[in-house]
């Protein structure tokens, strides 16, 4: 394969001022100029390399956003301060009063509640669909829509969307198709596979250490232009800006995320196969038993794997609480939201990051009371795990229960 995203970030050179080995962080809000007439053409944005003020950009900035458009295969990008700060100032560029989206139904709580809860204020409606259903995603397409946004890999239902197959609607139809990757970096190459807009929520995988915050919007240099620009760019004039001193330091942490993308796919395809000989119901991209396990082989980037989430079912909330409760206290991981810890995460999203979805549509969309959802950590030795956590089901009767169920 000609794309190896992991090698563009190795090619990647900067040195620090004094030849440091990484640049130099900017510790400067504002920058002089020698001449006023340089100001003045900087603001009008017609003197590349020169930096006015750090809300525009920043040298730190400019490095991540640069490591991260390398990673994804995309012209540049524009870093922000946090997942929602990349994802809103998107859908508000692309979107006018009047205008439609035509979006996933499964995504992130706080996309979804945006775009259900506060986009119709502004006049912009959204229709959620089946987004594996592509017949579904064209029939809802009205004249007035703009954008089709998923996840490459959905939250918390582990859906895979045919990113070749939404962009060949998106382009017949003139829209934008905007793709959240941030369930599958490495993996999944969004913009190789035809997407206009990839975003990420660098909180998670790409930093990995769960220790901040951070976004990113990866896309064609005219689009992230319109996002920077002082008068009208919804980057600029909404202020998510990242500090220079995280940008920093989520780039050295981005160095390794190809071994820990491995290392998390290694770990979670090792406990997805024997949670499902355990007869529990498992959801992992990695196993044939997944819906669409084929289309993400044919997507991904092989030697990434299919990623470090996975989800299983244990049939009640209490029995979830029960479970994660027990293996928290067992040191198995820590009961908390997120993902792309050292350590794995558990959480019940239909009564914690999915909440915002109401119940009847959880149902719908097949989000289950007894689903707890895994970030898979970076555990050296996984069979350890796996036969510490199954004594903590076989201690809950979860297993034995799962056996009657598949019986009957
Ligand atoms: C966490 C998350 C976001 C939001 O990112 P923040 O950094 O928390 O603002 C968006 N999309 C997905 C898929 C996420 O998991």
């Amino acid at each position: 394969m000609a794309f190896k995203p992991a090698n563009n970030i190795q090619d990647l050179q900067y040195f620090g001022e004094f030849g440091g080995v990484n640049p130099s962080i900017s510790d400067s809000s504002t920058y002089t100029f020698l001449s006023a007439k340089t100001m003045f053409d900087t603001f009008e944005g017609n003197a590349d390399g020169c930096y006015l003020y750090s809300r525009h950009t920043s040298p730190s900035n400019l490095y991540l956003g640069e490591a991260l458009a390398a990673m994804e295969g995309t012209e540049t990008a524009n870093v922000a301060a946090s997942g929602m700060g990349a994802i809103t100032p998107v859908l508000l560029q692309l979107c006018q009063t009047g205008d439609h989206i035509v979006s996933s139904r499964t995504i992130y709580g706080g996309t979804y509640a945006f775009l259900k809860n506060f986009a119709p204020r502004l006049g912009v409606d959204t229709s959620f669909v089946d987004i594996t259903k592509l017949d579904v995603v064209e029939a809802s397409i009205t004249e007035n829509t703009k954008v089709l946004y998923c996840e490459s890999v959905s939250n918390p239902l582990l859906e895979v969307a045919d990113i070749e197959g939404l962009a060949e609607i998106a382009k017949r139809h003139n829209l934008k198709l905007v793709v959240d990757n941030t369930f599958s970096p490495l993996s999944i190459s969004p913009a190789k596979l035809g997407a206009d807009v990839v975003i990420h929520s660098l909180t998670k995988f790409i930093n990995g250490s769960s220790d901040t915050v951070g976004g990113v919007i990866c896309g064609t240099q005219e689009f992230i232009d319109q996002l920077r620009n002082v008068n009208d760019g919804a980057s600029m004039l909404l202020g998510s800006t990242m500090d220079s001193f995280r940008s920093a330091s989520i780039l050295k942490n981005l160095r390794t995320l190809h071994i820990r993308m491995q290392q998390h796919s290694k770990n979670a395809m090792f406990l997805a196969e024997r949670f499902e000989e355990d007869g529990l119901k498992t959801v992992y991209p990695g196993l044939a038993s997944h819906p669409s396990h084929e289309l993400f082989k044919s997507m991904m980037n092989p030697q990434y794997g299919f990623g470090g989430m996975l989800t299983i079912d244990v049939g009640s909330l209490e029995k979830a609480n029960e479970l994660m409760e027990l293996m928290q206290e067992r040191n198995l991981g820590y009961l908390a939201v997120s993902l792309g810890f050292y350590k794995t995460l558990f959480s019940a999203p239909g009564s914690s990051t999915s909440s915002e979805i109401p119940e009847d549509e959880q149902i719908e969309m097949g989000l289950s009371d007894g689903l707890i959802r895994f970030s898979i950590g970076l555990d050296a030795d996984v069979q350890r795990t796996y036969e510490m956590m199954r004594t903590c089901m076989e201690e809950l009767d979860i297993l034995s229960s799962v056996k009657e169920e598949v019986l009957v």
